[in-house]
């Protein structure tokens, strides 16, 4: 094949929604990703929690490539074995009832959406369908979920917007009180705020969120694409709170870099949706499921506390670089404040010195495989704080 020129190609050639890091991407392995030059760049950003063996981990593609082999896809209009091993993994290890499969996580919110709904409209009649979200949220970028953001920024552009969504502010107890009326169906919400900025919400106010939903028979949907799947030192993030979710999303890192989503049902919530009321062509697709089966594999209690010590470890050196004000985040996701440094110059100064970072509104957010060694770190790590310097 000739050689391209895959930046000018890009530019030219594809829809501009992306502002893209100057850094084409060729072959990774592990936290270690290869640009098309061959120069090497140490991985905090998992292709934003995606890739949480990091790349092309041996035993995932074995897995993926086994599965290539015998069966790519066959729709949702027949079985497949590795779907069912998935959904009976994740319903083991959480309590949780059922999974509906999907491929993202804007996907896995909107059947979250619709089942709150069809949940009220059932019990109740057609008039109990608002859902309270929270300001400064991320669920996705469909219509139904960019309306579920609880950020004008995204709003901005695309009005009208679906009806009957209230956003409350983030640990204010008194305000959910407020938002939540005798017409709402669900509360919905991330543990720690992603896209927003790193954000850990509080014990008390999750708590409180989950009473009134109990009171008032509403269905607590806790958003886990980007928390979940062992990413906070817990399989779910929702662990951390002592709360029983009717509802918990799931996505990006699953799949281990294949797209697949989903949302798992608890009893309250598992029976909702009837054959004909939802459905994806790929969602669940076989691949996809042989990859998340291997990720869900050998994420076992012994790798979970390794995630926790690994981000304790981050912790403690992050809080010694002078540069940094505060840090955010669970585990193996992190929110790093600076104090004088702009978040998207410190990116793509440490892209030039070889280390991927993201960011998350003005914050640094790190992200990294959740297999990384300590000696990756370190050498991640010394870039950052060269960076920060
Ligand atoms: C990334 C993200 C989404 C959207 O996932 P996509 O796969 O990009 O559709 C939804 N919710 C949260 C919390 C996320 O971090």
């Amino acid at each position: 094949m000739k050689k391209i020129d895959v930046k000018k190609m890009d530019r030219e050639k594809i829809v501009g929604t992306y502002g893209r890091f100057d850094l084409v991407a060729d072959h990774g392995k592990g936290a270690v990703c290869v640009d098309e030059e061959g120069k090497e760049y140490i991985d905090f950003t998992a292709g934003i929690g995606v890739n949480s063996l990091g790349f092309c981990d041996d035993e995932w593609v074995k897995a993926v490539t086994k599965q290539l082999k015998k069966l790519q896809h066959v729709s949702n209009l027949f079985y497949t074995e590795p779907q069912a091993r998935v959904a009976d993994i994740l319903t083991q290890r959480t309590g949780m009832k059922k999974v509906f499969f999907a491929n993202s996580g804007a996907e896995a919110n909107e059947v979250a959406i619709k089942t709150a709904r069809k949940y009220s409209n059932n019990k109740y009649g057609n008039d109990i369908n608002w859902i309270v979200t929270l300001e400064n949220s991320f669920h996705g970028r469909t219509m139904g979920t960019i309306t579920a953001t609880g950020q004008d920024a995204y709003h901005k552009d695309f009005y009208p917007f679906l009806g009957h969504f209230a956003y409350c502010r983030p640990d204010d107890i008194d305000d959910l009180y407020e938002k939540v009326t005798d017409q709402t169906c669900a509360i919905m919400m991330e543990m720690v705020q992603g896209e927003g900025g790193v954000v850990n919400l509080s014990k008390e106010f999750v708590k409180a969120a989950e009473e009134l939903c109990q009171r008032k028979d509403m269905l607590l949907i806790i958003d886990e694409v980007q928390t979940g799947i062992g990413r906070t030192g817990k399989l779910f993030a929702y662990e951390y709170f002592d709360v029983k979710p009717d509802i918990v999303t799931f996505a990006k890192g699953i799949g281990g870099g294949l797209p697949i989503g989903g949302a798992l049902f608890g009893e309250r919530a598992c029976d909702v949706l009837k054959p004909g009321n939802h459905g994806t062509t790929y969602g669940g697709n076989p691949v996809a499921c042989a990859g998340a089966l291997e990720v869900l594999n050998r994420i076992d209690d012994a790798f979970l506390t390794e995630v926790e010590k690994k981000g304790v470890y981050f912790k403690e050196k992050l809080s010694a670089i002078p540069e940094v004000s505060s840090i955010s985040g669970m585990g193996l996701m992190i929110g790093v404040e600076l104090k004088k440094k702009n978040a998207k110059d410190a990116v793509n100064e440490a892209l030039e010195k070889g280390l991927m970072i993201l960011t998350a509104k003005e914050k640094i957010r790190l992200l990294p495989p959740l297999t990384i060694t300590y000696e990756e770190i370190d050498k991640g790590l010394k870039i950052l704080e060269d960076v920060l310097k």
